[in-house]
C-alpha cells in the first residue's frame, strides 16, 4: 500500500480542523501545513532532502511538532534523541546513527559537539532562505520516517527503524478499537522523542484529530482538563495515572462524560490504581506496546475492564500474539507479536541483528500468558526475572503487593545476589511514615514467603525515564 504524505494529505482533506492545542498557540491542518512547510523548505536551504536522516534533539513543544512535520513533509528520516540523555550518550546514538546534522531545540541547554556534525538550531533555521522542493505525495510503506533509541533496559541501545506502514497501521489499528469523534481531542504530556508522545501526534494527523500538548507532565492539569471536559483521550503510565487519580479524588470530582480514553502502558499496573480511576469515572484502557511495534499491541476494551482485570487485553485488529513455544492457556513465556506495526529492523551498529525470528515473529523479551479467551497478561520483563532459591519471582508482582499498602507512593523491585538463595528480592519505596516491620508483615500477608522482600529501602526518588517508567536496572546498580 502507498501512503499519502500525512500533513500534505490532512491538510486538503480537512484543512479547518483543529490539529493542534498548546501554550504557544493553536494550529488548524492548513496552518500547521503551512508553517510546517515553510520550516521544511528553510531545512531544505540547508541541503536536507528526501531520504535523507537528521537528528532532532528537542523539548516536548508545539516548534517541535512543526519541526516533525516539516522533516516528514521534506520526507526525511528523523532520529528522536532524548533530551534527558548524557553527552555521552547523545554523542554515541549520534554516531550510531551516522547523522550529519542534529536539528536542536533553543530550549535544550547543552548542545553536542561532535566531529563532523552540524548542529543546526530551530532559530537557525527559522532565519534560512526557503528553498521549494516538491513534496512526496505517496510513500512506499517501508520508507523509514523515525529511529528511536530503546530506552536499553540491559545492553546496548538499539536504533529501532519505525516506517511509515507501521505508524500508519498502527494507528488505524488503534482506533478501530477506541473508535473516533468529531469532539476527540488527545492530552499528550508524554515526550515526543518516546512513542507514547509521537504516536499522538501521528494518529492526530492521520485521523484529522486534535491534539492537546504540554511540555511535562502535570496532574493537576490533566485532572482539570478531563473533569472539565476539554480532552477526551489521554496516555498515561501506572505512576501518572496515581498522580491524576489523587488529584481528582481529592477535589472530590469526576471525569467529565466525554472524557472516553485513558490508555495506560508502559508496564504493569496495580490492580489498586484501576479500581480507584474507576471510581473516578476514568474509562482506562490497558494496552501493551514498546518502541519496535510503534506504541499499542494490544488494548483491553472498556467491556473487559473489569472481567478481565490486569489483562492487556486482545491484539488490535492487525496483529497477531504468540506465546513462545506453548498453545497451552495460561502457561508463562515470551510473548511474540506479528504484524505490519512491528520494525523491520534497527540501524548503525545492530543493523545486523534482527529482532525477529526466523518465521518473522517479534520476540519482546516480555514474560507473559494468553488465556482460555486469548487475552494477553504480561507478567514482566523476563531480563528483571528474580531466581530464588530456584523459584521465579517476577518483581511486578511484589510491586503491585507494595503499592497498595496506603503508605506507600512508589515501589520498585529488583534482585539483589545472595549466597544462600542465588538472588533475593529487595525493595526500594516511597513512602509516607510506616516502618520496615509492618511493610514486611503486609507481604507476608500476600505473598508467598520466597516472594517477601529481604531487605526495604526508603528512597525519595525511584530512577524513571522521561516517560515516568521505571528502570529496574538502575536500581540493581544502586544495591
Ligand atoms: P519501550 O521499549 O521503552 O518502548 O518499552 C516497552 C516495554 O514496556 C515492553 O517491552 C514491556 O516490557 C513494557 N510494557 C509496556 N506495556 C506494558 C504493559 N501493559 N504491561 C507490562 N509491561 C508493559
Ligand atoms: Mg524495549
Ligand atoms: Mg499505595
Amino acid at each position: 500500500m502507498m501512503i499519502p504524505n500525512w500533513l500534505h494529505q490532512r491538510a486538503k482533506v480537512s484543512p479547518e480542523l483543529s490539529a493542534l492545542v498548546g501554550k504557544e498557540g493553536q494550529w488548524t491542518f492548513r496552518e500547521l501545513y503551512e508553517a510546517s512547510l515553510g520550516i521544511a523548505q528553510q531545512l531544505h536551504s540547508f541541503n536536507i532532502a528526501s531520504g535523507d536522516r537528521v537528528a532532532l534533539l528537542s523539548h516536548s513543544n508545539e516548534e517541535t511538532v512543526l519541526f516533525i512535520h516539516a522533516s516528514w513533509l521534506l520526507s526525511v528520516e528523523v532520529v528522536f534523541l532524548n533530551s534527558r540523555l548524557t553527552e555521552d550518550e547523545l554523542e554515541w546514538q549520534i554516531n550510531d546513527a551516522e547523522v550529519e546534522i542534529v536539528v536542536v531545540d533553543d530550549r535544550v541547554a547543552q548542545t553536542p559537539i561532535l566531529d563532523g556534525v552540524e548542529c543546526l538550531s530551530y532559530s537557525t533555521i527559522r532565519q534560512a532562505e526557503r528553498k521549494e522542493f516538491e513534496v512526496v505525495e505517496l510513500w512506499e510503506e517501508d520508507r523509514t520516517l523515525s529511529v528511536m533509541y530503546t530506552s536499553g533496559t540491559t545492553g546496548v541501545p538499539k536504533g529501532v527503524r519505525q516506517t511509515a506502514g507501521n505508524h500508519t497501521s498502527s494507528a488505524l489499528a488503534s482506533v478501530l478499537n477506541l473508535g473516533l469523534t468529531d469532539r476527540d481531542s488527545w492530552l499528550c504530556m508524554m515526550p515526543l522523542f518516546h512513542i507514547s508522545g509521537l504516536s499522538i501526534i501521528i494518529r492526530s494527523v492521520i485521523y484529522g484529530m486534535e491534539t492537546r500538548l504540554y511540555e511535562k507532565f502535570d496532574a493537576k492539569e490533566a485532572a482539570a482538563q478531563i473533569t472539565a471536559g476539554t480532552v477526551t483521550a489521554m496516555s498515561v503510565v501506572a505512576l501518572t495515572l496515581d498522580q491524576i487519580v489523587r488529584v481528582i479524588e481529592e477535589g472530590n470530582s469526576k471525569a467529565h462524560p466525554t472524557f472516553r480514553t485513558m490508555l495506560v502502558g508502559g508496564g504493569p499496573v496495580p490492580l489498586d490504581y484501576l479500581e480507584r480511576a474507576a471510581e473516578c469515572g476514568l474509562p482506562i484502557l490497558q494496552t501493551y506496546g514498546m518502541t519496535e511495534t510503534s506504541s499499542q499491541t494490544a488494548t483491553l476494551g472498556k467491556v473487559d475492564a473489569v472481567r478481565k482485570l490486569g489483562s492487556a487485553g486482545k491484539p488490535l485488529f492487525f496483529n497477531q500474539i504468540k506465546i513462545k513455544g506453548t498453545d497451552q492457556a495460561r502457561e508463562v513465556g515470551e510473548v511474540l507479536i506479528k504484524g505490519p506495526h512491528v520494525t523491520p529492523g534497527y540501524i548503525g551498529s545492530q543493523s545486523n541483528r534482527s529482532p525477529l525470528t526466523g518465521d518473522g515473529w517479534l520476540a519482546t523479551g516480555d514474560a507473559g500468558y494468553l488465556d482460555e479467551e486469548g487475552y494477553l497478561f504480561i507478567v514482566d520483563r523476563r531480563a528483571d526475572l528474580i531466581i530464588s532459591g530456584g523459584e521465579n519471582i517476577y518483581p511486578a508482582e511484589i510491586e503491585n503487593v507494595l503499592l497498595a499498602h496506603p503508605a506507600v507512593r512508589e515501589a520498585g523491585v529488583c534482585a539483589k545476589d545472595d549466597d544462600q538463595w542465588g538472588q533475593v528480592p529487595v525493595a526500594f519505596l516511597i513512602s509516607d511514615q510506616v516502618s520496615e516491620q509492618e511493610i514486611l508483615a503486609y507481604c507476608a500477608q500476600h505473598l508467598a514467603r520466597y516472594k517477601v522482600p529481604k531487605e526495604i529501602r526508603f528512597v525519595d526518588q525511584l530512577p524513571r525515564n522521561a516517560s515516568n517508567k521505571l528502570m529496574r536496572f538502575e536500581l540493581k546498580k544502586s544495591l
